[in-house]
């Protein structure tokens, strides 16, 4: 399921579409992936119109035409964004394709479990607006951490990370990266990590999150070697600082990777 690096790196396939007008547009309007919109608007209000704005936020996409017109693309299990030519003709899953003169703008989805939003209003909708507070932003900061510790006090460690109303843009990988990077068991409870544990862990969300949207992000290129990242996948694998074997299982439903040597299960006492 596509994270927040791997949803940076698709919205940026269609950047050749950015202050490009849009001349056509092909849509398959009773498809899932529409659930809630109203695709004869979507379809009438974009043709004509510039891409003036792509952004994300977390899993979440926007692209903004012109100055009141936001399509939202949530990319699901196996949705797809990519820029073809424009004498591109729709495939059996292109559920939504955009044409300017040079390019066509193509979502697609086998399997249907993403979503395509539109609205039109002058301020961003609340599919956008009212998003958790990202995690390069002030407010999610280290206070803002240790707050939803203690309220998800009983809560291991694992799938608290996967909480998309806490941490915007963290899947299955990336929340085995950062505990592994910070020395934390993966079933530990939150309510048990307290500083200074609580202040590194805030600082190895936001470091994992930065490089892999520099990497994966950026142009789909690996997280470097010395991370857990290209060792967890499989059974076998080794850990990267102790050389130990790892631990594959799932914790509260996912499957889990960790190293049972670099990441205790329980916690140093706390200092002060
Ligand atoms: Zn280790």
């Amino acid at each position: 399921m596509p994270e927040l690096a791997e949803v940076r790196y698709f919205s940026q396939r269609w950047r050749p579409g950015l202050c490009k007008r849009i001349t056509r547009i092909h849509i398959h309007a009773g498809k899932r992936v529409f659930r809630g919109t109203q695709t004869a608007g979507l379809s009438r209000s974009l043709v004509g119109q510039l891409l003036g704005k792509i952004q994300t936020h977390g899993k979440q996409m926007m692209f903004r035409f012109g100055e009141d017109r936001w399509l939202g693309v949530h990319l699901g299990m196996t949705g797809r964004l990519s820029a073809k030519s424009a004498a591109h003709l729709p495939s059996k899953h292109d559920h939504l394709i955009l044409y300017t003169s040079r390019h066509a703008l193509v979502f697609e989805d086998p399997r249907l479990f993403g979503r395509i939003r539109f609205d039109r209003s002058p301020q961003p909708p609340p599919w956008w607006s009212t998003l958790p507070p990202d995690l390069f932003s002030r407010d999610f900061s280290a206070r803002r951490l240790k707050q939803i510790l203690q309220k998800r006090s009983r809560t291991p460690l694992k799938p608290l990370l996967l909480l998309q109303d806490f941490f915007p843009g963290i899947g299955n990988w990336m929340a085995d990266e950062i505990l592994w990077q910070a020395g934390l068991d993966p079933r530990l409870r939150a309510g048990s990590v307290l500083h200074p544990h609580a202040f590194r862990l805030h600082r190895t969300i936001r470091k994992v999150a930065r490089q892999a949207l520099a990497t994966i992000g950026k142009n789909w290129s690996d997280p470097p070697r010395s991370w857990l990242f290209p060792h967890r996948w499989s059974d076998g694998g080794r850990c990267p600082r102790c050389r130990k074997p790892l631990i594959r299982r799932p914790v509260g439903g996912r499957t889990t990777c960790w190293c049972p040597a670099c990441q205790k299960a329980t916690l140093p006492r706390r200092t002060r």
